[in-house]
């Protein structure tokens, strides 16, 4: 079941009460996700990852006002973000969420992608991209409305679709030009202008690798708050063509034996993970 990969809601879902944003008045003691790029700051050395309590922690600058974005363990849970070259407190250290240390375990990884997610569009709406003037929050949510021009402004989410290709035992694989030589992973790109998801599917086989698919099928879906996609993963059949990556994007494309796969640059915290573990030996829909 898709919905409890991390970063989906099911997986936090009684641990975790989101609010919409709320001015606070008076703060009530709570806890705090301080994230400095894609990573949370923890206490260091720590064997179990703990949101810090209290006070916020000496020595942290945020770069905005704490955000309240929800309950955890019956008390606020307020998000910030430090800047990227900021020196870390001592005794903190930064943890990538989405990165493979088992200290960060998927509960607490979800909730630092849900803030980090938040953090973004609140970084990204903040002036109105039809007229220019500042924002206002429409009450209840996370939605802007632009007092000048009365344009509304809602999170950007970008669907992006992620695709195993079948061929018998074999696996269609790229390799990204920005991924490590000897990586390769799922074919996947984004939705564009007049497309079903299906087609978007075809086209991104068609562009990264040269094949012509077939029997598209739906397998399940991720939040990707990286910083903020929606993935939608399929697995489709080998129809007709010769490999061929377009060399600009993806820069080497192959069929590998399901027995003998190559590393991929996914992390265990990814839907391509999922669907190489779930569908990648013979699995189905
Ligand atoms: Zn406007």
């Amino acid at each position: 079941m898709s919905s409890f990969l991390p970063f989906n809601s099911t997986l936090i879902s009684g641990l975790f009460t989101p609010l919409p944003p709320e001015e606070e008045s008076d703060y009530t003691p709570g806890f705090w996700a301080v994230l400095q790029g894609s990573s949370l700051l923890v206490p260091a050395g720590s064997q179990q990852i703990l949101f810090p309590e209290g006070p916020l922690p000496t020595g942290i600058v945020p770069e905005t006002e704490p955000l309240k974005i929800g309950l955890w363990q019956g008390k606020p849970l307020r998000a910030l973000r430090v800047a990227q070259g900021d020196i870390l407190p001592l005794g903190y250290e930064a943890l990538p969420f989405q990165g493979p240390d088992v200290r960060l375990d998927n509960t607490l990884a979800t909730i630092a992608g849900r803030a980090a997610q938040i953090l973004h569009w609140e970084r990204r709406s903040r002036f109105c991209s039809h007229c220019g003037g500042e924002l206002a929050r429409i009450p209840g949510g996370w939605g802007k409305r632009c007092p000048s021009c009365g344009d509304e402004h809602f999170p950007h989410i970008h669907p992006c679709i992620i695709v195993l290709v079948r061929r018998g035992a074999e696996l269609l694989l790229i390799r990204n030009a920005a991924w490590n030589p000897g990586r390769f992973s799922l074919v996947a790109g984004f939705l564009d202008f007049g497309e079903s998801l299906e087609e978007c599917v075809q086209r991104e086989v068609r562009e990264e690798a040269g094949i012509e698919v077939t029997n598209i099928r739906y397998v399940g879906s991720q939040c990707w708050p990286f910083p903020s996609q929606q993935m939608i993963g399929f697995l489709a059949d080998y129809a007709e063509g010769e490999v061929k990556p377009d060399g600009v994007e993806v820069v080497e494309a192959d069929w590998f034996n399901e027995d003998a796969l190559p590393l991929s640059p996914g992390g265990k915290r990814s839907i391509s993970r999922w669907i190489m573990d779930t569908y990648g030996k013979g699995g189905n829909v």
